[in-house]
């Protein structure tokens, strides 16, 4: 019914009325579907989203003819996001392609020159009416090719996100506030206090990555401070994966692919609606509109 939209709107509307709206990065057909239908089930709208890796690894032409497919076919508000790339001249091509929504991820440069690499690409995908992200701190963790150790990260600073969000006209913002890429040892470190400040200067959604493994009750707070969107990656693909290895390790002889992608997708799906559940977005297709 639809096609592909910006993520802008959708994450302002989910801020104003708090709630977040989960974004599933997702590698495969299998994957992307089973996000499509908990969502279309659940009447939720979505942003699917995908890593640079992955981007690499199908070509955004095909991921974004799927995406398109999808939103052709459901009846629910859906985006396609560009998950934290550092590379200008691949966030043009992924625009190019269809993609409505990038991250540039410039955390790992001086304050400046995130602000000067962050107004470049603003400047590209505002004028193609794509949603950007971009982000202030350094979120730790395993992200494709972005390491960050434990030492390494540090938390977004609340007066830089107001000056940042105003020099750039970025319209979302990922502040690192102490979750990391990956799986946590313990319950997470999140930085309240400072979310709170963050939130209280800046009118812009907020970005809340490292979204795998954080317990209901933080997701909570963290939504009530304007984390309007909340990113789930490394708990969506060990439930695919896991499904998959239960089927050999029934049947090492298995070799039809429908077989064990059937209960993957049914894994995915299930997952996908209980971090929806969490992040308050069931059934807010029609508030985002
Ligand atoms: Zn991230």
């Amino acid at each position: 019914m639809g096609h592909l939209i910006s993520s802008t709107s959708m994450l302002q509307a989910a801020r104003d009325q708090g709630f977040g709206i989960t974004a599933f990065n997702v590698h495969t057909l299998e994957m992307l579907q089973a996000v499509v239908e908990a969502a279309e089930e659940t009447h939720t709208p979505l942003i699917l989203q995908t890593t640079v890796g992955t981007v690499k690894h199908l070509g955004p032409e095909y991921i974004v003819s799927a995406a398109q497919t999808a939103a052709k076919l459901s009846s629910i508000p859906i985006a396609l996001h560009l998950d934290h790339c550092t590379d200008y001249d691949l966030i043009v091509k992924c625009i190019r392609a269809g993609y409505t929504s990038v991250m540039i991820d410039a955390s790992m440069h001086p304050y400046e020159e995130n602000i000067s690499r962050t107004k470049e690409v603003v400047k590209v995908a505002a004028a193609a009416g794509v949603n950007i992200e971009a982000e202030l701190g350094k979120v730790g963790g395993v992200e494709d090719d972005i390491v960050v150790e434990e030492e390494d990260a540090r938390l977004a600073v609340p007066e830089e996100c107001a000056a940042f969000v105003e020099a750039t006209g970025v319209p979302t913002l990922a502040p690192a506030i102490g979750t990391a890429h990956g799986i946590y040892k313990g319950e997470p470190k999140i930085a309240f206090e400072r979310l709170e400040r963050i939130y209280a200067g800046v009118s812009v959604p907020l970005v809340l990555h490292g979204g795998s493994g954080i317990p209901e009750e933080q997701v909570k707070r963290c939504v009530k401070y304007g984390m309007a969107k909340m990113n789930v990656a490394t708990e969506l693909r060990i439930a695919f994966s896991d499904a998959i290895k239960a089927i050999f390790a029934g049947n090492p002889d298995e070799n039809d692919p429908r077989k064990y992608m059937v209960p993957a997708k049914e894994a995915v799906k299930a997952l996908a609606k209980s971090k929806m559940e969490m992040a308050g977005c069931i059934g807010k297709a029609n508030a985002v509109r």
